[in-house]
C-alpha cells in the first residue's frame, strides 16, 4: 500500500488538520524503548507544552525490559555491562540529558592516569604510544620506540607529512577507512591500530566503512592540512593549551550504578500508563480516510496515533514499512547491520598474576584471534568490582568474525578464557562469566551511507508525522542516538504545531 501516504504526499499535514478533531488529544507512539526511543519520548513531554493541546504518549517496546542493548547487570558486588558501558563527553546530547534528568550526582569519569591501552601484536600486549590518536601519532618520541610497527611502516606513516592532499571529485566524496589509512599511512598502521580501534568500535570491516559517516574530520584534516600528522600535533597543542585548566570530565563517562541508571532515570520520567513493555509492533499503516496512523500490534489490537516515531534498527523500521512505502523500507533495509557479544569474567584479584594500568586491549584482525577486544572494567571505572577483584570483559563477533558470534555461551567462555591465559597469565577460572548476545545490533555505516541517509530523509520528508530514530543513521555511540531521538520528537511535534488550532491560523 505505497498508495495511501504516497498520494497524500505533501498534504499530510493538511490533511491532519482536517480530519483530527481539535479537541481531542493528540496521540503519539514510540516504537522502541532503546536509548534512541526512551530520549524521544523523553522530548516529546519535556516540549509538549508547544502544542497547547493534550498529549497522549505511548512508548510500545517489544521485549520485557526497557534499554534495548543498554544493560547492567548486578551480581555479588560487580556492576556488569551488557551492552554500552560508556558514553563520550565529547558529543554533548548524553551528558545533556543526564544532567536534565538530575544524574549529574552520579556520573563517573575514567582516570586520566591511568588512560591507558593496549593492543595485541604478535601474541603479546603492547602499549599504544602516548599521543597516538586512533590512526597517527602526535609524539615523535613514543612512535620512535614502539615495538607495535617496524622500520619501515615508521618510515611509511612519516611519508604523511609529505604526500600531497587527495583532490576530492565532489564534496561529497566518500573514501572507506581502509583506503584512507592506506593511503595517508601505510598498511602497517591500517592493519595494527586502525582496524582493531576504529573499526573496532563499530565492529566493522575497515574496507566497507564509509570514513565520511564515521571519521569525517580526518577527512576535514587531510583538506585543511594536508598531513594527517600535523593537523592532529596542531590539534593536540591547541587541546593542550585550552585544557590548562583541566577538562571537567574525562573522554568516557559513565553512571555510578552503570548504564542502566540513565534508562531508570528515564523510566521514572515518563508516566507509567505510557510504558507498553511486551507490545511488538509488527506493522505500521496509514488510514487515508480517519487521517491517522495504525499501528498493528503482535498480541493485541491494534493503536491509532497521529504521530509515530520508530527507533528500531533500520531493518526493523524497514519490515514495518513494508506495505506502506516499498522504497523507503529498501532504502532502510540496504543499512546492513552486525552481531556482536559480550562476555563478562568476573575474578579474585589474587588469581590475576599480572596486573596492567590501564583501561584494556584491541586484537588486530591480523593477529587472528576469536576476541576483538578486551576491557579492565574494574580499572576503567570505579565500583565495577567489589575491593580486592577483577572485572573483564571481551567482544566477539562483529563483521569480521561473524562465526565467533554463533558460538554457544560455553565456547565463547572458553575462548576469552584462553586469549586472557595467553596474554595475561590467568590461569584460574573466574568466580563466574556472563555472556550477552546483540543480534544484529551495531549498524555497519559503509561508504557512502551519508548519501543513503540523504535519500531516505528526502523520502521521510513526504511523511511529515512519521520519523526514523535509531544508529542505523547519524551515529551509532549513546550520544548520537540520543541526539537523533530528541531531533526526531522535535520534528514531530513542529508537525503536529501545524495541525494546533493556533497553527491552522497560523499556516491559513
Ligand atoms: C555490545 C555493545 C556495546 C556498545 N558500547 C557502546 C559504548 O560503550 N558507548 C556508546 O556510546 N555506544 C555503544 N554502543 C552503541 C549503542 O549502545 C547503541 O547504538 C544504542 O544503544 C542503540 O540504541 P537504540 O535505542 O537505537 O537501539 P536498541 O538498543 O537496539 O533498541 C531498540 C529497541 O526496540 C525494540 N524493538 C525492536 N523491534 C520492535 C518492534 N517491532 N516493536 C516494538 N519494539 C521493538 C527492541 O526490543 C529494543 O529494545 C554499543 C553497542 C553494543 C551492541
Amino acid at each position: 500500500m505505497q498508495t495511501g501516504l504516497e498520494k497524500i504526499s505533501g498534504l499530510h499535514t493538511r490533511h491532519l488538520m482536517n480530519t483530527l478533531p481539535q479537541s481531542s488529544a493528540l496521540r503519539i507512539a514510540v516504537v522502541g524503548g532503546g536509548i534512541s526511543g526512551l530520549a524521544a519520548a523523553n522530548r516529546i513531554l519535556e516540549e509538549r507544552a508547544r502544542l497547547n493541546r493534550t498529549v497522549e504518549l505511548k512508548l510500545l517496546e517489544a521485549s520485557s525490559r526497557l534499554g534495548g542493548v543498554v544493560h547492567t547487570i548486578e551480581r555479588d558486588g560487580f556492576v556488569m555491562e551488557g551492552g554500552p558501558d560508556s558514553f563520550i563527553s565529547e558529543k554533548p546530547w548524553a551528558l545533556s540529558l543526564c544532567r536534565r534528568l538530575g544524574l549529574e550526582p552520579n556520573l563517573i569519569s575514567t582516570g586520566e592516569s591511568q588512560r591507558r591501552s593496549f593492543i595485541v601484536r604478535q601474541g603479546k600486549l603492547q602499549s599504544v604510544p602516548d599521543g597516538f590518536y586512533l590512526v597517527a601519532p602526535t609524539r615523535i618520541w613514543p612512535m620512535i620506540t614502539t615495538p607495535i610497527f617496524s622500520w619501515p611502516g615508521k618510515l611509511r606513516m612519516s611519508a604523511d607529512l609529505f604526500l600531497p592532499r587527495r583532490k576530492l571529485q565532489s564534496a561529497n566524496e566518500d573514501e572507506s577507512l581502509a583506503s584512507f589509512v592506506r593511503r595517508r599511512l601505510g598498511r602497517e598502521a591500517l592493519e595494527r591500530m586502525a582496524q582493531p580501534m576504529i573499526g573496532g568500535i563499530y565492529t566493522a570491516d575497515p574496507e566497507e566503512l564509509s570514513l565520511r559517516a564515521t571519521m569525517p574530520r580526518f577527512l576535514e584534516m587531510e583538506q585543511e592540512h594536508r598531513s594527517l600528522i600535523l593537523a592532529m600535533w596542531r590539534q593536540r597543542q591547541k587541546m593542550l593549551q585550552s585544557q590548562s585548566s583541566g577538562p571537567r570530565y574525562g573522554l568516557f563517562i559513565s553512571l555510578d550504578q552503570g548504564m542502566s541508571r540513565l534508562v531508570q532515570a528515564l523510566r521514572k520520567k515518563l508516566p507509567a500508563s505510557s510504558i507498553h513493555l511486551s507490545s511488538q509492533v509488527s506493522a505500521l499503516r496509514w488510514s487515508p480516510s480517519a487521517g491517522h496512523w495504525i499501528l498493528d500490534l503482535r498480541n493485541g489490537a491494534p493503536l491509532q496515533a497521529d504521530a509515530v516515531c520508530l527507533a528500531l534498527a533500520a531493518f526493523q523500521s524497514a519490515n514495518l514499512l513494508e506495505g506502506f512505502d516499498t522504497q523507503l523500507a529498501t532504502e532502510l533495509r540496504s543499512i546492513r547491520y552486525a552481531s556482536t557479544a559480550t562476555v563478562n569474567l568476573a575474578y579474585s584479584l589474587e588469581d590475576i598474576p599480572r596486573v596492567l594500568e590501564g583501561f584494556g586491549f584491541v586484537v588486530p584482525a591480523i593477529e587472528k584471534r576469536e576476541i576483538l577486544a578486551c576491557t579492565f572494567s574494574h580499572m576503567k571505572f570505579p565500583g565495577r568490582a567489589p575491593q580486592n577483584h577483577a572485572l573483564f570483559r571481551a567482544f566477539m563477533g562483529g563483521s569480521l568474525q561473524p562465526r565467533a558470534f554463533d558460538y554457544d555461551e560455553g565456547e565463547m567462555i572458553r575462548i576469552v578464557r584462553q586469549n586472557l591465559r595467553e596474554l595475561l597469565g590467568i590461569e584460574k577460572a573466574p568466580l563466574f562469566a556472563l555472556v550477552e548476545r546483540h543480534v544484529q545490533a551495531m549498524a555497519q555505516y559503509r561508504v557512502g551511507h551519508l548519501d543513503l541517509v540523504a535519500d531516505i530523509e528526502a523520502n521521510l520528508k513526504k511523511h511529515s508525522t512519521l520519523q526514523l530514530a535509531g544508529n542505523g543513521f547519524t551515529g551509532i555511540g549513546i550520544p548520537d542516538c540520543i541526539r537523533r531521538g530528541e531531533e526526531c520528537a522535535g520534528r514531530l511535534l513542529e508537525a503536529l504545531e501545524a495541525t494546533s488550532p493556533q497553527g491552522s491560523r497560523r499556516l491559513a
